[in-house]
C-alpha cells in the first residue's frame, strides 16, 4: 500500500524530479483538450498522465465495440454504487473509460450540448464568463460539424461531429412515432431550440468513433514538449504547504514523483477527481480523518454535489427483423455489414447503438424539456455489461426507448473507501432522494409508452418487455422504476465550481485555497447539464484552456515590463 502522509516537502527534493510546466492527471474528454491546447506553445512543457493503456483496440475505432467497451476489465474502471435504497437496495454498475480518450472512448459518441437554460444557470450562481453566450464560441472552436458552419456550429475544429451514416429502420419509425404522439421534429438539438425529436448526431469520422483522444491527443502526440505516460496511476498531488508542486504515480509497480512549475491539472472524472484530491488530503476533513490521512487543506465540498441522470428502459420485442439483433434470417446480412464496414465503413457496425434522441417536457408545466429519449433498435439488456446480457441483447429483435430525468434534486457523494489510492472509491449517488424525481421518472416512463404505442410501431410492435403491460399504476411504475432504473452515464458535480462554501473550485476552475491546482472535468459542473456530458466537457477543458494561456500570456507581459522578455516572445504566446 502506498503511504497517504503528504508532509510539506522541501524544495531542494523537488527540484531532482522531471520537471514540466503543467501535469495533467488523466487522458480522458477534458485532459485531451488541455494536453493539446497547452502544448500548442513550444516553450510550453506538458505531461499527460493516464491510468489505463493507449488506444489502440480495434473495439475503440468501430462504433459497435461499445459493446466490447463495457465489458472491458483493461480499459474500463467497471465500478459499483453502494447499495441504493430506493431502488431495492441494488448496486448500480457505472462504466467509465480507463484508456486514452477515457470516457469518450467508450462512450455512445450522442452530440449534444445540453440546454442554453443550464449554462445561464450556472452563470446566475456566480460563475462569470460560463453563461451561454460565453460558452457557445467555445462548443463552436471545439467542433466540426459535417453539415457545415451557422450561429450555433463550427467548422475546422478537432472534435467531429457527424450525422449517422447508417441509421437503422427503426430509427426512422421512431421519430414518426414520437411526431405522431405529439411532439415536434428538430433537425438540431444543438441549435437554437432543443426541444423535440430526431436521430442523434455522433462524434465519428467516416464512420468511426472521434474520441477526444483521436480529436485533440492523436495529431500532437509527436510534439517534443508534450510527454503523455499511461498505465501510469497518479497516487497522490505533491504539496509544499498550500500550492501544488507535483504528482507521485505508479507505474509498473514503482512510485515516481514528477514536478510542475506552473500547474498540476487535475483531469481524472467525477470520481476520481475528488478521490484523489482526498488521497492528497485536501477535502472534507471527517472523510480524511476517518481513513487517516493528513488533513493539508480543508476543503468541505470535496466528493459532494454528486449527480447523474437516471435512466428507465421501455422495451419491446419486434414482430419484422429488422432491428440490430442477430437471428438466423438476418445471419447472411450481418455478414454483409461486417464486409459493408470494413470496406466502405457503412453498415450497422457503425451504429453507436443510441440513434434516436429526444428532449421533451414532462407536462405542460415545464419551460424547458426535463426527459431525454435515447432511442436504441436493439433490446438492451443490463449494459450489456458481461457475456450473458451482451449475448441476450445482440440475439433476437427488439426495441428500447430510454428515458431519464435531465435535471435530478438528489445529490449524492463521492467518498472514500480507503486510503489505499489503488481501491475504488465510495460511490453513493442517493439516487431518487429527493421525492420529485420519483415523480419525474413516473411520468417519463408513461411519456415513453405513448410515444412507442403510436401507430408508426404497429408493423413492428411485439410483447412490451419491460416494464411489461402488468406494470399500469403509478405504484406499479414506481416500483419498477425501483427495480430497474440504472445510469445512463453522466455523473458530474463533486468538485463543483462556485463561491459558496461547498464549491470546490472558483470560476476559473482554481482549487479554492490552494495555489497552482485546477479541477478541469465533468467534476466541476455545479449543476448536471440536460443533455449528455461529453460536449460540455470538452467545452469546458477548451475554457480552461483559453484561461491558462491568457494568464500566461499576462504574467508574460508582465515579465517584458521587467526586462525578461521580448515583445515578439510576448505576442506569440498570445492565444487567437
Ligand atoms: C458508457 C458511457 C456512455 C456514455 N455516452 C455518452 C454519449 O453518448 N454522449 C456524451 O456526451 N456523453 C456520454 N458519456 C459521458 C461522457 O463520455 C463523459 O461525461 C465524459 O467523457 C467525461 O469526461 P471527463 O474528462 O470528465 O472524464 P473521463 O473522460 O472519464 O476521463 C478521465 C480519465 O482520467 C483517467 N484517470 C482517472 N484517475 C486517474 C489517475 N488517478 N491517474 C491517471 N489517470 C486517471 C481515466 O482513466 C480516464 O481516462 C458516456 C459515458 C459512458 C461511461
Amino acid at each position: 500500500m502506498a503511504t497517504h502522509s503528504n508532509k510539506p516537502r522541501p524544495m531542494v527534493a523537488l527540484q531532482t524530479m522531471t520537471t514540466y510546466d503543467y501535469i495533467i492527471v488523466g487522458a480522458g474528454s477534458a485532459g485531451c483538450v488541455l494536453a493539446n491546447r497547452l502544448s500548442a506553445d513550444p516553450a510550453v512543457k506538458v505531461c499527460l498522465l493516464e491510468a489505463g493503456p493507449v488506444d489502440s483496440s480495434p473495439f475503440i475505432r468501430m462504433p459497435i465495440g461499445i459493446i466490447a467497451m463495457m465489458m472491458s476489465k483493461v480499459m474500463n474502471w467497471r465500478y459499483f454504487t453502494e447499495p441504493q435504497k430506493n431502488l431495492n437496495n441494488r448496486r448500480l454498475f457505472w462504466p467509465r473509460g480507463k484508456t486514452l480518450g477515457g470516457s469518450s472512448s467508450s462512450n455512445a459518441m450522442v452530440y449534444t450540448r445540453g440546454h442554453a437554460w443550464d449554462y445561464d444557470h450556472w452563470a446566475a450562481l456566480g460563475n462569470a464568463g460560463w453563461s451561454y453566450a460565453q460558452v457557445l464560441p467555445l462548443f463552436r472552436r471545439a467542433e466540426n460539424h459535417e453539415r457545415g458552419a451557422d450561429a450555433f456550429h463550427g467548422v475546422g475544429g478537432p472534435l467531429n461531429v457527424a450525422p449517422l451514416r447508417s441509421p437503422n429502420l427503426l430509427t426512422g419509425v421512431y421519430v414518426k412515432a414520437a411526431v405522431q404522439a405529439g411532439f415536434v421534429e428538430n433537425k438540431d438539438f444543438n441549435g437554437a431550440n432543443q426541444e423535440g425529436v430526431s436521430p442523434y448526431e455522433v462524434t465519428q469520422k467516416n464512420g468511426e468513433r472521434w474520441s477526444v483522444a483521436r480529436a485533440y491527443l492523436h495529431p500532437v502526440l509527436k510534439r517534443p514538449n508534450l510527454t503523455v505516460i499511461t498505465e501510469a496511476r497518479t497516487t497522490k498531488v505533491l504539496l509544499d504547504g498550500k500550492r501544488a508542486r507535483g504528482v507521485a504515480y505508479i507505474k509498473g509497480g514503482k512510485t515516481v514523483e514528477i514536478a510542475a512549475t506552473q500547474e498540476v491539472i487535475l483531469s481524472g472524472g467525477a470520481i476520481n477527481s475528488p478521490q484523489l484530491l482526498m488521497l492528497s488530503g485536501i477535502g472534507p476533513v471527517n472523510e480524511l480523518q476517518k481513513h487517516g490521512i493528513a488533513v493539508q487543506h480543508a476543503l468541505p465540498g470535496v466528493g459532494q454535489n454528486l449527480q447523474d441522470h437516471l435512466d428507465l428502459m421501455v422495451v419491446h420485442k419486434c414482430t419484422k427483423p429488422v432491428s440490430l439483433g442477430v437471428s438466423p434470417t438476418t445471419l447472411l446480412a450481418q455478414v454483409k455489414h461486417l464486409f459493408n464496414y470494413i470496406f466502405n465503413r457503412k453498415g450497422a457496425l457503425t451504429t453507436n447503438g443510441a440513434e434516436g434522441g429526444g428532449f421533451v417536457k414532462s407536462d405542460a408545466s415545464q419551460t424547458i424539456p426535463d426527459l431525454q429519449f435515447h432511442f436504441a433498435a436493439v433490446h438492451l439488456e443490463d449494459h450489456a455489461r458481461n457475456l450473458k446480457s451482451a449475448l441476450s441483447t445482440m440475439f433476437g429483435h427488439g426495441y428500447t426507448l430510454h428515458v431519464c430525468d435531465l435535471r435530478p434534486k438528489s445529490r449524492g457523494y463521492i467518498g472514500l473507501k480507503s486510503a489505499d489510492p489503488a481501491a475504488d472509491a465510495l460511490i453513493e449517488p442517493n439516487y431518487l432522494s429527493h421525492p420529485d424525481d420519483m415523480k419525474t421518472m413516473v411520468k417519463g416512463v408513461k411519456v415513453a409508452r405513448s410515444v412507442l404505442a403510436a401507430q408508426a410501431f404497429d408493423a413492428y410492435r411485439g410483447v412490451e418487455m419491460f416494464p411489461g403491460r402488468h406494470v399500469q399504476t403509478d405504484a406499479q411504475i414506481e416500483a419498477f422504476v425501483r427495480e430497474k432504473a440504472a445510469t445512463i452515464y453522466h455523473p458530474v458535480g463533486t468538485c463543483k465550481m462556485g463561491h459558496d462554501a461547498m464549491a470546490v473550485v472558483d470560476d476559473t476552475l482554481k482549487v479554492h485555497g490552494m495555489q497552482g491546482l485546477r479541477v478541469v472535468d465533468a467534476s466541476i459542473m455545479p449543476t448536471l447539464v440536460g443533455g449528455n456530458t461529453n460536449a460540455p466537457t470538452v467545452m469546458i477543458a477548451e475554457k480552461a484552456s483559453s484561461m491558462i494561456l491568457a494568464s500566461r500570456s499576462v504574467e508574460r507581459v508582465v515579465a517584458m515590463q521587467a526586462g525578461v522578455l521580448h515583445a515578439h516572445e510576448v505576442q506569440d504566446s498570445i492565444p487567437a
